[in-house]
C-alpha cells in the first residue's frame, strides 16, 4: 500500500528526517477515525526498518521489508487492543524495544488506540519516552488525544493528521476498486474513506447501497415503512445513522420545519436505541413514515 495523497507531503518530510537520522523517537498521530493514521504509521515503521531506504521510501525487497510484509519482523511490535491496554501489554512492547535489534537496525513499537492505555500503562510508557533507547521509535495513534496523559503528549512530537477532502477520498476509493462511491455514501461513513472501504469489504448487516435502494423505493411509493423496518431491524443503529445523515442533507438543501423535525426524530431514535429491549421495528417504521411524509 502506498501513502494516501492527503498524507503524502507529511510522509516525504518524515522520510527525509528518518534518512538524516533526525526523526523524533516518539511520534503521536492524531486526527479523526478512518482516515488512514494506522496505515500511515505502518508505512513509517516499514521505512524505519528498511535496509535500503530511499527518499521515496522503503525498498520492498530487502530482508527487513520481506519480513515486515510477512507480518513477522522481529524488531516491530504493535499493541492492538479492543479493550484497555494494561501495564503488562505495554511492558511487553517496551521489552521488545530494549532487546538488541535482531536485524541490526531500528526497532519500532506502534500503539494504535493509544487512549486505551490505563494510567499505570501510560506511566510505564512514559519512562521509555523520557529515556529512549538507541534506534527505537514509538508511534502512538489516537482519535482522542484529550484522553491521553498530558505528560505522554508533551513527550511526543505531535502530528495532527488532516482528513482528505471529498475529491481526494473518492479518487482514492476508485483506486481501491470502489467505482460508485458518492459524496453521500462517504459522508454516511463519517467522511472516513478507510471506514467505508472496510464496511464495503465486510458487508456485514445491511449494506449502505441496499439501504439507499430501499429508501428510494419507499420515497417513490413502492414499499411501505413497516415492511422495510422489519427487514432492517437487525441493523437498526446503522440504519438510524444513515437516516440521520439523509436528514442532515435535507436540512442543508431544504432548511424548513419538516427537515429539522426529521433530524430531531433521528437524534431521538438514536438515543432510544441505547436501551436494550426497545422495539426497533416501531422506531424504524416511525422514522421511515416521517421521511415519506416529509417529501
Ligand atoms: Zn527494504
Amino acid at each position: 500500500m502506498s501513502v494516501v495523497p492527503w498524507f503524502a507531503t507529511r510522509y516525504s518530510r518524515l522520510l527525509a528526517r528518518l534518512q538524516s537520522r533526525r526523526l523524533h523517537h516518539g511520534l503521536l498521530l492524531t486526527g479523526p477515525p478512518g482516515i488512514g493514521k494506522y496505515q500511515f504509521a505502518r508505512l513509517l515503521a516499514k521505512s524505519a526498518l528498511c535496509k535500503a531506504l530511499t527518499p521515496q521510501g522503503y525498498c520492498s525487497a530487502c530482508q527487513s521489508c520481506l519480513l515486515f510484509d510477512a507480518g513477522n519482523h522481529p524488531d516491530m511490535a504493535e499493541l492492538v487492543s479492543d479493550k484497555q491496554l494494561g501495564v503488562d501489554a505495554i511492558r511487553g512492547g517496551i521489552a521488545k524495544l530494549h532487546a538488541t535489534a535482531q536485524l541490526n537496525g531500528n526497532k519500532v513499537l506502534v500503539i494504535p488506540q493509544a487512549h486505551r492505555m490505563t494510567e499505570p500503562a501510560a506511566n510505564a510508557l512514559l519512562k521509555t519516552l523520557e529515556e529512549p533507547t538507541d534506534n527505537t521509535f514509538l508511534v502512538l495513534i489516537t482519535d482522542r488525544p484529550q484522553q491521553l496523559l498530558a505528560t505522554i503528549v508533551s513527550r511526543c512530537e505531535k502530528h495532527v493528521m488532516p482528513p482528505p477532502d471529498t475529491e481526494q477520498a473518492l479518487g482514492w476509493l476508485r483506486e481501491q476498486g470502489v467505482d460508485d462511491a458518492t459524496p453521500a455514501l462517504l459522508h454516511a461513513y463519517g467522511a472516513a474513506p478507510f471506514t467505508l472501504l472496510q464496511a464495503l469489504r465486510e458487508e456485514t448487516g445491511i449494506a449502505y447501497r441496499t439501504f439507499r435502494e430501499g429508501l428510494d423505493t419507499l420515497l417513490a411509493g413502492g414499499n411501505d415503512a413497516v415492511t422495510l423496518a422489519t427487514q432492517w431491524q437487525d441493523s437498526a443503529p446503522s440504519i438510524v445513522g444513515w437516516l440521520q445523515q439523509y436528514a442532515h442533507e435535507q436540512c442543508v438543501q431544504y432548511p424548513n420545519a419538516s427537515s429539522f423535525s426529521l433530524f430531531e426524530a433521528c437524534t431521538q431514535a438514536n438515543r432510544m436505541l441505547q436501551n436494550p429491549g426497545v422495539n426497533k421495528v416501531m422506531i424504524l417504521s416511525c422514522l421511515l413514515a416521517e421521511i415519506k411524509q416529509s417529501v
